[in-house]
């Protein structure tokens, strides 16, 4: 627009406004770039049950190796991705790559190996026409079962209106599992529970965060997990960072949970290694 008003003119933007702007479609460009090229990666992270560090499952996450700004993570470029809905054509890579790697580590880890792979998936992708009918396809394709499949969505994506809830209606008739991301920090009610077909609670990180400060800081936490069991959901607490977080959380019934202290995202090839050197020492 600026070049179209004439060179050497002076043009006044609105500047954050418009510099974002731009910079979301370079983002995007560059990530059509990416994609077609093979720039992009899947790490994978140790979600663990509490009892004995155990790996049951991963989460995928998607990294941006750009050749010049290194590894670049999805806080970055997934919001430039939703908003010019180049986030359909990364989420399906995704949940190929995602579900490719699940059904080897099926073969190479066996029936105890990981329980399931979890792929978050934005509201765009989720309101896209067939998407569960394309996540039966992807499963079809790499033969995996759908009960080793978890998809997470955030409690905002499914209020969002369209066809959301279908999809995840949908997915579960499939034997997909569907996980409520970050939850406890989206603009929804609890009444979304009764609705969505949910089997699983990712309780955010921020309600983990302080827990083991004196005072009530974990009274939310104990409240997540009383509904979780009250509607006989899985929950996954995230974002734990230390063995005193660990340790309330299990003192709290809380039997899952994710974070760094249990496991940094990492490729593939190091999840495998972690889990098979992790087994032995856990037993018992
Ligand atoms: P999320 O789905 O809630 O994923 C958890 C994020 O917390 C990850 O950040 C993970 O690396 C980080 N995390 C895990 N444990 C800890 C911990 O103990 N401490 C701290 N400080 N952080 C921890 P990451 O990989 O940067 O991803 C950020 C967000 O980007 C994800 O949040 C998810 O919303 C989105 N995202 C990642 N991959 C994808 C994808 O493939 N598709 C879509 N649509 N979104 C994705
Ligand atoms: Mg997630
Ligand atoms: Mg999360
Ligand atoms: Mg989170």
């Amino acid at each position: 627009e600026a070049k179209a008003q004439g060179k050497g003119r002076r043009v006044t933007y609105a500047p954050c406004l418009d510099q974002h702007s731009a910079e979301q479609a370079r983002t995007a460009a560059d990530l059509r770039v990416a994609l077609d090229t093979g720039q992009l990666r899947l790490h994978y992270q140790p979600i663990v049950r509490l009892s004995d560090a155990r790996t049951v499952a991963v989460e995928a996450l998607v990294r941006w190796q750009h050749p010049e700004r290194g590894m670049v993570r999805p806080d970055l470029f997934i919001p430039a991705a939703e908003r010019t809905g180049l986030i359909v054509p990364v989420g399906q890579w995704v949940l190929t790559e995602a579900c490719r790697q699940a059904a080897r580590w099926r073969d190479e880890l066996g029936p105890d190996g990981l329980e399931y792979v979890s792929v978050n998936v934005s509201p765009r992708q989720l309101r896209e026409a067939g998407f569960a009918a394309q996540v039966q396809a992807t499963l079809h394709s790499v033969g995996l079962h759908p009960r080793h499949l978890t998809v997470e969505v955030t409690e905002t994506a499914v209020f969002d209106g369209g066809s959301g809830l279908e999809e995840l209606h949908q997915l579960k008739r499939l034997g997909v599992n569907v996980a409520l991301d970050d939850f406890g920090t989206g603009h929804s009610s609890l009444g979304l529970l009764r609705t969505c077909p949910v089997d699983l609670l990712k309780v955010d990180k921020s309600f983990v965060d302080n827990i083991t400060d004196r005072g009530d800081r974990s009274v939310i936490a104990e409240a997540l997990i009383g509904i979780s069991d009250g509607l006989r959901l899985r929950a996954v607490a995230e974002g734990v960072e230390t063995e005193a977080q660990a340790g309330v959380l299990r003192r709290l019934g809380y039997r899952y949970a994710q974070g760094y202290h249990f496991g940094r995202p990492m490729p593939a090839a190091d999840l495998a290694a972690h889990v098979r050197a992790a087994h032995p020492a856990t037993v018992g």
